[in-house]
């Protein structure tokens, strides 16, 4: 069983979390033309390694959070609140 550590919560299972995607993409603007608001809607980097990822608590605290996980072995580098840096989150153990 995967254990994720929420910033607020601790440690829970991973059935009590939802995936939101890369995390820390810079949003689309009324400004923006076309090839601009295409990448922000449909590409997405495909990370091999460490990539900060958006989750959230969905029968916990139902809050929003940032992590680093490492896609090649799906074990958590940290985990963040919105606003930090990954440096400022917990560790897995
Ligand atoms: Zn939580």
């Amino acid at each position: 069983m995967l254990l994720i550590e929420c910033p607020w919560c601790g440690r829970c299972e991973q059935s009590e979390f939802h995936y939101g995607g890369e995390a820390h993409l810079t949003r689309a603007t009324s400004a923006s033309d076309n090839t601009e608001l295409t990448e922000f809607l449909f590409l997405r980097n495909n990370v091999r390694g460490d990539t900060a990822e958006r989750w959230f608590h969905a029968t916990g605290c139902r809050r929003w959070f940032n992590a680093v996980r490492n896609t090649v072995d799906d074990r958590f580098i940290c985990t963040y609140k919105p606003g930090d840096t990954a440096t400022q989150g917990t560790t897995d153990a």
